[in-house]
């Protein structure tokens, strides 16, 4: 950053000392505030790095000697905190030790906020700095830091913590970013300016890769590429088994452009709207009409094609910055989802005003996250009729009969879904929470990422138990979580009785790939043995001998999440996620 040398009236130097002061406060509050994004997370290293930055903010060497110099040698507050930079960096290049010296990257990175703050420049976000087609590489990557890195053209992300179905892991897929989460000391395994190659799919790093890793990597990033055009063109034939069973594939979204990128892949619907993702990064919650605005928006943009939005999901690690939500000890098991609403119901009520409203321009319908039991169920449908009356007494236009339905997420929530299903018109199976709850293995936790098991035979009985409840029950259910658009269970899914998946939106053509290549009976004819197993791993060894061989060429290069292979290559990996990409490291 180029600061000019200016300097200031003698008699102005209180008014600048004050103008520094200010500055100050503000890149004070823009730490706080990130620190506040942060707060819940396990990894605390990322708050305590932005105390230690709040330290150097208001430190003698930068704001103690930036006043200095404003005073005595009457500089603009810019060019003081400029010039106490440069000592800075002289007092750290003299250091011996390697380590202390890099911690003066630090101070660089406070000034630089400063300075913006200085002169009136946006803050920057996480990779705003960084050259396009770089790599972050962090030690936490919170939910939203993918979105601020694909607006920054980010190629790639590598991460010491999270789990391949944590919030992260899900938008950076939406975005179509390589991402690869439990990379173990990674700080001491890449130096910035290091190239990587990050495979999302195999879960590996590979950090200064010589000419003929570069090389293999990029005959397959080639070759990913032509298998997608490939499967492109099965973007209007139907998910039917070769004996004429349709499966209905829907996708996953968080932000209404991603509707246009789910139709583009096949999506007969959106089978799930993760609404809290528009509204995460506001000081404020959004009102009535902005979300009425963005669920018509979003219709629009479907075109016709019916819509299922989740109510906010906020909470666990999902933390938005207009309220601070107690998340306890244990956020995962705080107070999130629509145990949050329930505490805060003029927050559902306003969602609710605006998803009904905006039901009566598209076909649209509702579903409430985590929830735990009917108990629960009764008090947000005493909401919702509330909402309704009002709605119809306010003489609003509305949709009364818009469809409403309950995410399975819990186990307490499997045990008493025949009486959910009786009090609702869909249900839909949201399997990351439900594994990370049927496991008690925080998705979150790279060191427990192993428990993500949608094999075992707890969650192969789960699903069958759900599938045949709602059958009885008559009411449609589908699966929303991360397994569902996983093409090597895709046997299973409809093997066990389900109809509806909805996933990623660039699972859709792979998934479509294995379904129109299947029979069911051969698909039921699995799960009946697969059912017969004791572990995921011996239900695994199964798949890959069925599906595995069957669709070798269309699964090339996209391997199952199970059983999780951690390497020892350059720098060994846990969970994988995503497509592979080789790109350079620049950050
Ligand atoms: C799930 O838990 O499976 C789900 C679909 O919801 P999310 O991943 O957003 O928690
Ligand atoms: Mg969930």
């Amino acid at each position: 950053m180029v600061i000019a040398e200016q300097r200031i009236l003698r008699g102005d130097r209180e008014a600048e000392c004050g103008r520094l002061e200010r500055a100050v406060v503000a890149a004070d509050a823009q730490l706080g505030l990130l620190k506040l994004q942060l707060e819940g997370r396990h990894s605390g290293e990322g708050q305590d790095l932005i105390e230690a930055h709040r330290l150097m903010l208001r430190s003698p060497e930068m704001a103690g000697e930036a006043r200095r110099l404003i005073t005595d040698e009457c500089l603009t507050a810019e060019w003081a905190v400029s010039r106490a930079l440069v000592h800075i960096r002289s007092i750290f290049a003299q250091l011996d030790d390697a380590y202390f010296r890099e911690r003066g990257g630090d101070f660089e990175v406070v000034g630089e906020r400063l300075l913006r703050v200085l002169l009136g420049l946006p803050e920057l976000r996480p990779g705003a700095a960084a050259p396009s087609g770089a790599i972050a590489v962090g030690v936490d990557i919170s939910p939203l830091d993918p979105f601020h890195l694909h607006r920054a053209e980010i190629a790639g992300m590598v991460s010491e913590s999270g789990g391949p179905t944590s919030h992260a892991a899900i938008v950076a897929r939406a975005f179509g970013m390589p991402y690869v989460v439990g990379v173990g000391e990674l700080s001491s395994k890449v130096r910035p300016g290091a190239m990587l190659i990050v495979d999302g799919t195999h879960g590996e790093v590979i950090v200064d890769p010589d000419q003929d890793v570069l090389r293999a990597y990029q005959l397959r990033v080639d070759d990913l590429r032509q298998r997608a055009k490939l499967l492109e063109a099965t973007r209007a034939l139907p998910a039917m088994t070769s004996d004429g069973v349709r499966i209905h594939l829907a996708a996953n979204v968080e932000t209404v452009a991603g509707i246009s990128t789910a139709l583009s892949a096949g999506a007969e619907a959106i089978g799930l709207f993760r609404t809290e993702f528009l509204y995460l990064e506001r000081a404020d919650f959004p009102s009535e009409q902005e979300q009425y605005a963005d669920a018509v928006s979003a219709l629009q943009n479907a075109g016709g094609v019916p819509v299922t939005f989740r109510t906010l999901d906020l909470g666990g690690d999902k933390l938005p910055l207009a309220m601070k939500i107690p998340t306890g000890p244990n956020p995962a098991l705080g107070v999130r989802s629509v145990r949050f609403l329930l505490r805060h119901p003029e927050i559902l009520r306003r969602q609710l005003r605006a998803l009904y409203r905006a039901a009566s321009v598209g076909p649209l319908r509702f579903m409430f996250p985590l929830v735990s039991g009917v108990g629960e169920l009764k008090q947000l449908r005493a909401i919702c009729d509330e909402v309704r009356a009002e709605l119809r007494n306010d003489q609003i236009v509305h949709d009364p009969t818009t469809a409403l339905g309950v995410m399975i997420e819990t186990p307490s929530a499997v045990l008493t879904a025949d009486h959910l299903a009786r009090r609702c018109d869909f249900l839909s199976v949201g399997t990351n929470d439900l594994m990370q709850y049927t496991f008690a293995a925080d998705r979150e936790n790279e060191a427990v990422a192993h428990l993500y098991q949608p094999l075992h035979p707890a969650i192969l009985r789960t699903l069958k138990s759900l599938a045949g409840i709602a059958h009885t029950a008559g009411v449609p259910i589908s699966i929303c979580g991360d397994m569902a658009g996983d093409p090597f269970l895709s046997w299973i899914l409809i093997g066990l009785g389900f109809r509806e998946l909805s996933m990623d939106p660039d699972r859709i053509p792979l998934v479509k790939a294995v379904i129109r290549g299947s029979s069911l009976a051969e698909a039921e004819a699995l799960t009946a043995e697969a059912l017969e197993l004791e572990t995921q791993a011996e239900v695994s060894v199964l798949l890959e001998a069925r599906v595995g061989l069957r669709f070798a060429s269309e699964l090339e290069g996209f391997r199952p999440r199970t059983p999780n292979v951690v390497r020892e290559e350059p720098v060994g990996t846990g969970a994988r996620d995503e497509r592979g990409r080789q790109v350079p490291h620049h950050n």
